[in-house]
């Protein structure tokens, strides 16, 4: 299995795009970064794209995504059937932009809506997608997606603090999880739903105790104005649990 970080931030720029994965140049997680990362010819090989959660920097791309897909969609878009609602009622509703639901005809869309339930694996494009509940300020999913040669990983998109439940439901080999900010604005995380390095400590602490290791880390999600702070109180965390933390960024590829 093959990881490719197509955006790992929160904040757009020439150098930053925002959050989305690409596994196996198959299926995509997460459109926030999908078009403005990918040429025409990698953006048609997407068979699937997973959604977390409905902010505005996890699905922005669906919408040129759709109008790029006019000549050979369709494509399955899947996550909670409310976060669907909400990019329908919202994004692709016929004001903001086609609903590519229906376009460019009904008969062959551009996209067509899978919804999920909660902690009930699905077999997409030969791959076991489990998608599980996190903790964020909307109703957010993360995704345990399985190979056919069984590799796996877990990205819990957005997410702050979870129960200690959620890591008896995943035991992947590659843990994607989100530091948003630094120490310092612990107060600010704690009420939007985000991780700093001190509380992916604990995080991982939780982890380790239940599933008896710890998988290699990425992080994504920075705050790019406050990345070298995020690296550094990263850093440190992966000194005390002597585990392996790496920073995501635009374009890093990693084989599972
Ligand atoms: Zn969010
Ligand atoms: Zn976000």
């Amino acid at each position: 299995m093959e990881l490719e970080i197509l955006g790992a931030h929160n904040c757009e720029s020439v150098d930053t795009k925002l959050t989305s994965l690409f596994i196996d140049r198959t299926i995509a997680i997460d459109a926030g970064g999908l078009t403005s990362s990918l040429s025409f010819s990698a953006q048609q090989q997407i068979k699937a794209i997973l959604i977390t959660h409905h902010h505005f920097d996890h699905i922005r791309d669906l919408a040129t995504f759709g109008m790029n897909t006019y000549m050979w969609g369709p494509t399955n878009v899947y996550s909670l059937g409310s976060v669907l609602d909400v990019i329908s009622a919202h994004l692709l509703n016929e004001v903001l932009y086609p609903d590519f639901r229906n376009r460019p005809i009904p008969d062959r869309p551009s996209l067509k809506f899978c919804p999920l339930e909660p902690n009930r694996e699905v077999l997409i494009e030969g791959y076991a997608v489990l998608p599980i509940p996190v903790n964020h300020n909307v109703p957010t999913i993360g995704y345990q997606v399985t190979s056919p040669d069984k590799k796996s990983l877990f990205y819990t998109g957005d997410t702050g603090r979870n129960s200690s439940s959620l890591w008896q439901a995943v035991s992947p080999g590659l843990l994607i999880t989100e530091v948003t900010m630094p120490n310092r604005f612990e107060f600010v995380a704690q009420a939007s739903g985000h991780l700093t390095p001190r509380l992916l400590k604990e995080e991982l602490l939780d982890f380790k105790s239940i599933r008896g290791y710890l998988p290699p880390v990425v992080t994504v999600h920075m705050s790019p104005q406050l990345e070298d702070e995020i690296r550094e109180e990263v850093a440190q965390v992966a000194t005390e649990l002597e585990a392996k933390i790496t920073l995501g960024y635009e374009g890093m590829k990693i084989v599972i």
